[in-house]
């Protein structure tokens, strides 16, 4: 066991998490490793690499300004809604300006956390293992692909959006997409010219937004009209009146009302899936009852014949090097506080877990924020650690969840503002 790093702190993971842990650790002036698994920074970004879930036509689902760090903006050459390499080039730059890359180990995988008196025990792909004050997993949420389970069995290919990369593997074919998050309705898109049919599969009605409105970015003016618009009733009516109006209203393709307000779920923004189903080249269906061989029966029970299902049906988080008995459940929600700090392992942070409907770079320096000044709180054994770790246990004290629907696709979805406000107070009153 090496003791140089029992003041250090490793960061599990070099993606868009880990960098903005690296930037917050950075200003505040705590030392640490990052472990990355794979040759460079970036994670998801890294279109064609081993962790990278990005398919060919990916762009940023938020806009450039809700996505980027605000003390470090992206380029203003970038446009509203950058692609995966302009995402990507913007993360090394922020890697690089913080001097993260002298910071890390590339190609080393963290095979094990194992907390210990004071601190945590990482044991690496090479064998080393060290003793760090704590370590902070960045290993990202979206690592195992999720399937579901319908009677039968499709005697086509099946795909999950984690193996699709472009739709010219799929000319000619009849294919249906499964799922009505944000990569469905981008694959769905990028099918159209060159399957034969596209079929797109969604359990209920969605409120669709537009990616931009009256010459904005969607996020922008969706700000701009809540600063106008004091009442959330009024604000919200004026909303979907408004997406209505520019032909973003599911209702009026033929699909079916959402059976939930606008605000209560995870927005969906693709300015072309309406656009595509009005002119029939993508054809929306309920949610799939079984198969029988090459066929699909749907809920409402229309039968269609497809060669290819590709499931765009969201991932699992996973964390296999550390052992059940540190995560029992299945979520982060119960064994962690704000699916960040974990209740009974002091020295055991994850960075990244939320969605939140807006980007990244917010969050993470808000999180990165909290996070630096519990780790000093920690090593400096302050009061305010003490209290801070009954909070954890009751953490119905600080209610951060929005009014989302219960489901398992908003399990991980916390309210914006109110985890903001949260980290922003924890941070700067509570830990300092
Ligand atoms: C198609 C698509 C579009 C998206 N659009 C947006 C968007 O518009 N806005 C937005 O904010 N987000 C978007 N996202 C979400 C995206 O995942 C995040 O932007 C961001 O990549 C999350 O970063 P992360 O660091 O948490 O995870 P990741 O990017 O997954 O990085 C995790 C890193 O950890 C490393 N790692 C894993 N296990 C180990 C280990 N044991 N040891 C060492 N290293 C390890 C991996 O190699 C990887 O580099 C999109 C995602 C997809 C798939």
């Amino acid at each position: 066991m090496t003791s140089k790093y029992q003041k250090r702190y490793c960061i599990v993971g070099g993606g868009a998490g880990g960098i903005g842990l690296g930037k917050a650790l950075t200003e505040g002036g705590l030392e640490f490793d990052i472990i990355e698994a794979e040759s460079d920074f970036g994670g998801n970004w890294r279109y064609g690499a081993a962790t990278s879930k990005m398919y060919q036509s990916a762009h940023l689902i938020s806009s450039k300004q809700s996505t980027e760090f605000s003390d470090f903006p992206m380029p203003q050459s970038y446009p509203h809604y950058p692609n995966h390499e302009l995402m990507l080039n913007y993360l090394q730059s922020l890697a690089r300006h913080y001097e993260l890359y002298s910071q890390v180990q590339f190609n080393t995988r963290v095979k094990s956390v194992l907390p210990v008196s004071s601190g945590c025990k990482v044991i690496l792909s090479s064998g080393e293992e060290r003793e760090y004050h704590a370590v902070i997993i960045a290993n990202g949420m979206l690592r195992e692909p999720k399937y579901p389970i319908y009677p039968g069995k499709f005697k086509g290919k099946v795909f999950h959006s984690v193996d699709y990369i472009s739709p010219d593997a799929f000319a000619g074919k009849r294919v249906l997409v499964v799922g009505a998050g944000n990569s469905g309705c981008d694959i769905a898109v990028d099918l159209v010219p060159k399957a034969a049919k596209v079929y797109h599969s969604t359990r209920r009605g969605y409120h669709y937004m537009p990616k931009f409105i009256d010459g904005l970015p969607v996020q922008k003016w969706l700000s701009v009209i809540r600063n106008e618009i004091d009442d959330a009733h009024a604000y919200w009516d004026h909303v979907t009146s408004t997406f209505k109006l520019a032909g973003f209203a599911g209702s009026d393709y033929g699909l079916p009302q959402p059976d939930h307000e606008i605000y209560q779920a995870h927005p969906i923004m693709n300015s072309l899936i309406l656009y595509r189903i009005g002119h029939g080249d993508i054809i929306p269906k309920p949610d799939i009852r079984e198969f029988k061989g090459r066929k699909v029966v749907f809920l409402d029970g229309s039968v269609v014949e497809f060669d290819v299902i590709i499931y765009a049906t969201g991932f699992k988080m996973s964390f296999p090097f550390l052992s059940k008995d540190i995560l029992p459940s299945t979520s982060l929600k119960e064994d962690t506080f704000m699916n960040s700090f974990h209740k009974k392992t002091d020295h055991l942070i994850f960075a990244g877990y939320f969605n939140s409907p807006s980007g990244l770079g917010n969050l993470s320096n808000a999180g990165g924020k909290l996070m630096t000044s519990y780790l000093k709180a920690l090593y400096n054994n302050k009061q305010s650690i003490r209290i801070f770790n009954q909070l954890k246990q009751n953490a119905g004290l600080l209610d951060l969840s929005g009014d989302f629907m219960k489901t398992e696709r908003h399990e991980n979805e916390f309210d914006l503002y109110k985890v903001l406000k949260g980290m922003k107070w924890l941070s700067e009153k509570f830990l300092a």
